[in-house]
């Protein structure tokens, strides 16, 4: 194994996978480190699926990076065919264009800046009456006091999938990666800079720090800015005529102010999906978050949404506990890290981030090849200016 690269990306899971199969796909030499064997349980990667969609009420260079990423998933899933067929822990979709409904309050912010987004971008889509979500998904119970927009082709995709079929392909390129290998610090080395694994020592001419929910470990400077948040996921028995995957689309409903849930219809017999987007506790370090199902509320806050909005669902079925990557108004950052010149940086994903992945990849591998010019992504939106510690 050679101990100097161009890139060394630290930590592979969305992003990071991501960015190192487009680096190595441009011949990039790249080397990827992951604490653990992506796709894994550890992170904000898993749990099968993802919500992706391109109305987004967080501006413009939101909805350009969604279409972008769109397009670039598709075109994974025609690049992939073939490892898919004859790889059977690949098969499968990546996207499933199932659409997206978003219900919240009628007239409110939620649903109407998604809405100008949609005109704004030529976004194909649906304005609902809470009458006509009902009647065209009964198994949502939805009050006069809101209202839906539909997402047409919107959909799913399945992001351990994902993560694995970026792995075979990235190391088809080229790649090098080392599993179960934590980073441990970057130093700055000549004109390059080498990254202290519990592995060994490497060198490369930049690094890529895509770390998720425990990154400020590694970038300390970073901490206070990502902050790592415990999510319970539950997945509820539900009967498919109502809430199968040609009953119902993926959904996030509003409930009023901060209060916002997420969702799947029942995709293959495991139950409908649910979880909720606001809040959760904060993960401690050095320790995994405690299991689904150590607090009360783990269950009972799915479960009192599920009573009030998809009230056909029945009992719990099985309960996970994923990561999400805070910013603390859930922007992303992604960029060089001030001071540190060649270490980027590209996270706080902020439990809305994977569905970027593809594009983040694509601008990150860019940028790190060719510097912020080589890539049409509005950097100043995402810039990490400002949110550093010293
Ligand atoms: C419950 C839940 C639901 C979500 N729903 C959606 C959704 O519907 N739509 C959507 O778009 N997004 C959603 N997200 C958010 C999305 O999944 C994340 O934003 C995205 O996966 C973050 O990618 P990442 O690469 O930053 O983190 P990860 O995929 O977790 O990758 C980080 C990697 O870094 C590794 N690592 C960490 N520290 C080190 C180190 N020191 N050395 C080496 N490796 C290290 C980890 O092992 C991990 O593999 C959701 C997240 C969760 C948790």
């Amino acid at each position: 194994m050679r101990t100097d690269y161009d890139v060394i990306v630290a930590g592979a899971g969305s992003f990071g996978m991501s960015a190192g199969y487009r680096l190595a796909r441009e011949g990039r030499r790249v080397l990827l480190v992951d604490a653990g064997d992506p796709p894994h349980a550890d992170g904000s990667h898993h749990g099968q699926t993802r919500i992706a969609r391109t109305a987004y009420t967080m501006g413009a260079a939101y909805v350009k990076l969604a279409i972008r990423a769109m397009r670039l998933w598709k075109e994974l899933e025609a690049e992939s065919a073939a490892l898919r067929a004859s790889d059977e822990t690949c098969a499968g979709p990546l996207f499933d264009p199932i659409g997206v409904v978003s219900i919240g309050p009628a007239g409110s912010p939620f649903i109407r800046r998604k809405t100008e987004s949609c005109l704004a971008f030529g976004i194909p889509h649906r304005r609902m009456s809470a009458e006509q979500v009902r009647a065209e998904w009964p198994g949502l119970s939805v009050p006069d006091t809101m209202e839906g927009l539909y997402e047409p082709d919107a959909g799913v995709l399945y992001s351990e999938r994902i993560v694995r079929v970026y792995r075979r392909l990235a190391l088809r390129h080229g790649a090098e990666l080392l599993v179960r290998t934590a980073a441990l610090r970057i130093e700055r080395a000549g004109a390059g800079h080498v990254v202290h694994t519990t592995s060994g020592s490497f060198a490369a001419k930049r690094v890529l720090v895509t770390g998720g929910a425990w990154a400020g470990r590694l970038l300390p400077e970073l901490a206070e800015a990502v902050t790592p948040v415990r999510k319970p996921i539950g997945w509820f028995e539900a009967p498919a005529d109502r809430y199968g995957r040609d009953a119902l689309p993926a959904f996030i409903v509003n409930a009023g102010g901060d209060e916002e849930y997420f969702g799947f219809p029942d995709l293959d017999g495991g139950g409908l999906k649910i979880g909720r987007h606001d809040g959760g506790r904060i993960a401690e370090p050095d320790r995994p978050p405690e299991p689904f199902g150590a607090y009360a509320d783990d269950e009972a806050e799915l479960r009192r949404a599920l009573d009030r909005f998809l009230p056909g669902v029945g009992r719990l079925l099985r309960g996970q506990v994923c990561l999400y990557e805070r910013t603390p108004d859930e922007s992303f950052l992604l960029g060089e890290v001030p001071g540190r010149k060649d270490v980027w940086f590209a996270g706080g994903g902020s439990g809305h981030g994977f569905k970027f992945a593809s594009a983040v990849g694509e601008s990150m591998s860019r940028a790190l090849t060719a510097g912020p010019d080589g890539d049409e992504l509005d950097w100043r939106t995402f810039s990490l200016e400002g949110v550093i510690q010293s």
